[in-house]
């Protein structure tokens, strides 16, 4: 039985790829130190003999026992109010955090895939986004701390690819939803879900005229699954292309949900990225992958999820 361990594994995508991988036959092994997780989001595989969890910060030193064959480090605050809270952590999980994962990699002999992201290439100036583009980042900006440390993050891996000959895979994962998002970690779909299911306005940032793509989570895991399994070490891009403005995103999330709420718009944060569109031409090539789920059907489920989870988590605080 191969054996795989997911740093972040209570979180919204962690929680997702535990349960491929048991799917799969894995024995799994999830390790989280809850900051911005949740245990609800995996108690349903505590019962299986083929699933462990260990409460740990990964920016510390990481052992587990036995084989282990893959590592898959997503552990990261992602949501920017999450990462402007949590900065120094932030930075820490990108450069200490790989660099532990690595660290285990190395002495059991296993292969590394890391959740990098659109966001290594900032505000961008080449659109759509290709894998070769270096991006536009500001170090010093409020997202820097998440920014610089996924490039760290990338860098770090590529060097223990290059130098000690570490087998290792990098995705670069662009906006991504589905159950099991925090309503209240403040992306945009489950502010507008939660805005909605709550009776309340929806925010729109700026003028809403930046764009983002949004991919549904099984799309997502589908290509990280294949990116593990192949034998590719350059980052791949994936995500879905089809781009859409926020205030489009939010006359539809107005029209599924049915709510009779208006939009308000707030200031946009500093350095809020103007457009991104991921180029998928790589993932298409080398992974035969792309994503099959349209916004509509992806919509629709996650706000069943939200719809049916037990009144009181619509208001629960933001953590
Ligand atoms: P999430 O906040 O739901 O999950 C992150 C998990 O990591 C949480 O369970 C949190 O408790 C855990 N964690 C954070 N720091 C830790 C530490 N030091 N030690 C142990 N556990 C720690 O976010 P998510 O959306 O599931 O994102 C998961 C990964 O995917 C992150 O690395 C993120 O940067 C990356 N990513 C996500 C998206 C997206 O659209 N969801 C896009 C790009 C990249
Ligand atoms: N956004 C918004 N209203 C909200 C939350 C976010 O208009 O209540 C905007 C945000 O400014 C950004 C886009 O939606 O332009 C996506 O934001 P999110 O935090 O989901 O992800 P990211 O900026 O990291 O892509």
């Amino acid at each position: 039985m191969k054996r795989i361990l997911i740093t972040g594994g209570a979180g919204f995508l962690g929680s997702h790829l535990c349960d491929r991988f048991v799917k799969e036959g894995y024995h799994v092994m999830a390790m989280d130190n809850l900051i911005t997780g949740d245990l609800r989001n995996i108690e349903h595989l505590f019962k299986l003999p083929n699933f462990e969890f260990y409460q740990h910060d990964v920016s510390k030193f990481i052992h587990v026992p036995g084989e282990l064959h893959y590592i898959l480090h997503f552990a990261s605050p992602a949501s920017p109010i999450d990462y402007l809270k949590i900065p120094i952590q932030t930075l820490k999980v990108g450069s200490l955090g790989i660099h532990n994962c690595l660290g285990l990699a190395r002495v059991k002999n296993a292969r590394v895939l890391i959740a990098s992201t659109s966001e290594v290439y900032g505000d961008p100036q080449v659109h759509p986004q290709t894998e070769d583009y270096w991006g536009h980042v500001n170090p010093v900006g409020p997202r820097g701390v998440y920014d610089e440390a996924k490039r760290f993050q990338e860098a770090m891996t590529m060097a223990y690819h290059t130098y000690h000959g570490l087998e290792t895979r990098i995705v670069r994962i662009f906006n991504t939803y589905g159950p099991r998002m925090r309503l209240n970690d403040g992306r945009v779909l489950p502010a507008f879900i939660g805005q909605a299911l709550r009776g309340e306005d929806l925010t729109i940032f700026g003028d809403g005229s930046q764009t983002r793509s949004f991919c549904y989570v099984d799309d997502l895991v589908e290509g990280i699954y294949r990116l593990l399994l192949s034998d590719y070490p350059n980052p791949v891009n994936i995500g879905n292309p089809s781009e859409i403005t926020i205030k489009e995103f939010a006359e539809e999330i107005i029209k599924l949900t049915g709510t009779d709420q208006k939009v308000v718009y707030k200031d946009l944060p500093k350095d809020d990225p103007k457009q991104r569109q991921p180029d998928i031409t790589k993932a298409k090539e080398i992974l035969g992958w792309e994503p099959k789920v349209d916004r509509a059907e992806g919509l629709k489920k996650t706000y069943e999820y939200f719809k049916n989870l037990p009144q009181e988590r619509w208001f629960e605080e933001a953590k």
